[in-house]
């Protein structure tokens, strides 16, 4: 949507880009050094706007990028060449030309797969690049780990594919680190019945971000795929990796739109699901969940307010949110209110909010609305 970028802020996204530059390096120093960065940016890089997270993550460092699809694959690739760009969702045969003309990596699940892009290479008189995705437990892309094999077979014989890579995806790496190391099994396994197959001299990738609690360090692992964690947000509360101490990326603010005196038994917002059971002071706040905050979040979530948390009041509605603010001094309409990060000593993790909202840190970034504009803050101030 397009926003007159001299207005005003109502609602915004605060987006510290330097903290996401020292979460890369502190990541990889986290790690042994020969492991390859894969910085998964799908899905407009989490909501953080794709352009100003890869240009960032390319200067601190990142070996590889990975995506959704073909298209994001090439608005990076429009950013400059020399890194790797591996697509982890289907390419669509009418995407398949695309593969060569912006130099992306596919992730091969199939046989026709191979088929279709090995056609392509032929008539450009080109290879297109690879991994092979194996599926070894989440039931989702790439071949059955026990048939690996024989995907991999048809692989060998494709003159114009050539395989830089192989990996698979963890289903529970955060709850379930015994099915985890199953799954590392597995892949391990199919590795070995892939007849030629030279582990070494491929990208052999499995972790992703919780999946680096579990990970061993051992061969022939030489890559990780960091999404969540570079932003700064562990993959579930209890996390080992707070060790790595990386810092929130993304922050979510609003202002306070009008400040008003409601006396109690007054019903709150749509439906009526709240009543006032004091005298109140409530602000209306210019954001709903046409901007973000998920409905769910009505009579649950707290906002920050002067540093101190205030309740949801009633439900969210499309442009406003109600809360209580009678125990806040001072507050003016245009006062700055805080959906997630810090405020003067107090903090709102995306977690927490989150949980408002029954969601979880991966959904509620991609539920930030185009409405609201990212603002980029940089080691030089906002
Ligand atoms: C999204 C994704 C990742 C990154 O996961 P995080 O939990 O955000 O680190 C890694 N691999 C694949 C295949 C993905 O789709």
């Amino acid at each position: 949507m397009y926003s007159p970028p001299q207005l005003p802020l109502r609602c915004w996204a605060e987006i510290d880009l330097a903290a996401l530059e020292r979460n890369l390096r502190l990541i990889r120093a986290s790690l042994p050094a020969h492991i390859k960065y894969v910085a998964v940016v799908k899905a407009d890089a989490y909501g953080h706007g794709l352009h100003q997270t890869v240009a960032r993550l390319m200067h601190a460092g990142a070996d590889l990028f990975a995506v959704a699809n073909v298209t994001e694959a090439a608005a990076i690739r429009e950013l400059g060449p020399g890194w790797p760009v591996l697509v982890l969702s289907p390419v669509l045969p009418a995407e398949d030309k695309y593969l060569l003309e912006y130099d992306i990596t596919a992730a091969i699940s199939t046989p026709e797969e191979v088929d279709r892009f090995d056609a392509v290479g032929r008539e450009a008189g080109r290879v297109v690049a690879i991994h092979l995705k194996i599926d070894t437990g989440m039931g989702r892309l790439g071949v059955w780990h026990e048939e690996a094999g024989r995907l991999y077979e048809r692989i060998r014989r494709a003159e114009h594919v050539r395989l830089d890579g192989a990996f698979t995806h963890f289903s529970s790496a955060d709850e379930d680190p015994a099915f985890t190391d199953e799954q590392r099994r597995r892949f391990l396994v199919a590795l070995r019945s892939c007849a030629g197959l030279d582990p070494s001299r491929l990208l052999i990738h499995a972790d992703n971000s919780a999946g680096l609690e579990t990970a061993h360090g051992e061969q022939p692992f030489n890559a990780v795929r960091v999404g969540l964690l570079q932003f700064g947000i562990l993959p579930h509360p209890n996390s080992m990796l707070a060790r790595v101490h990386t810092e929130p990326v993304f922050s979510f603010r609003t202002r306070v739109g009008i400040v008003k005196r409601l006396p109690a038994g007054t019903d709150i917002s749509y439906g009526r699901t709240m009543t006032l059971q004091r005298d109140s002071l409530i602000a209306v706040l210019c954001a709903g969940y046409g901007d973000g905050v998920a409905r769910a979040c009505s009579n649950r979530a707290q906002v920050l307010v002067h540093g101190i948390r205030c309740a949801v009041l009633g439900r969210v509605t499309m442009d406003q949110t109600i809360i209580d603010v009678t125990d806040v001094p001072g507050v003016s309409c245009g006062d700055e209110a805080t959906l997630v990060g810090r405020q003067e000593g107090a903090e709102i993790s995306i977690a927490e909010f989150s949980d408002w909202s029954d969601s979880i840190p991966w959904e509620t970034l991609c539920s930030v609305t185009k409405r609201v504009p990212r603002v980029y803050r940089t080691s030089l101030g906002l």
